[in-house]
């Protein structure tokens, strides 16, 4: 759990925020995208989610460098660690080997991606599977994906990612 309120207090004398502005994120200054609550709902662990303050609004941060991952103008934050899921946007520079989460309704990881450009698909056809997944409105985005929001840039972001290794997975 991080202590937002400070560095809110810090953030105020830059100038007054208002509900319509874009919220900023009070670790990285990052600016937030807001989340439905029942993706905090749905995600947080038991100890983050006995801390929620329903009456809030939620932002969620996609600076990978910052733990928060979501805040709210009344100074609450939420980081890495009180999630149930490893975060795709706080994990993605990790040199650690795990199995990173790409698109969290339909199971593809990092190494799944990989793995089966590695045998026979191309990142077309991935994308195209869970294109038409989310087409036949079976995604729950919104209770599975810490963003609160579809998973397919993040898809496009690992196959750039492989493609610009050439395609072949590190052994
Ligand atoms: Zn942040």
């Amino acid at each position: 759990m991080v202590k937002a309120s400070q560095s809110f207090e810090q953030s105020s004398v830059v100038g007054k925020v208002s509900s319509h502005q874009q919220p900023l994120c009070p670790q990285s200054g990052w600016p937030g995208k807001y989340v439905p609550l029942i993706t905090l709902k749905s995600l947080l662990l038991p100890h983050a989610l006995e801390q929620l303050d329903v009456t809030s609004c939620y932002a969620f941060c996609s600076d990978s460098s910052c733990p928060v991952v979501y805040f709210s103008q009344e100074g609450k934050a939420f980081d890495i660690t009180d999630l149930k899921v490893t975060v795709f946007q706080k994990a993605i520079g990790q040199v650690a080997d795990v199995d990173l989460p790409v698109c969290y309704c339909f199971g593809w990881s990092r190494q799944r991606i990989q793995k089966e450009i590695q045998q026979f698909k191309t990142g077309e056809q991935i994308l195209g599977e869970i294109t038409a997944h989310i087409q036949a409105k079976r995604c729950g985005c919104e209770v599975n994906n810490p963003q609160g929001s579809c998973c397919l840039s993040n898809v496009r972001r690992i196959l750039a990612e492989i493609a610009s290794r050439g395609g072949e997975p590190k052994a």
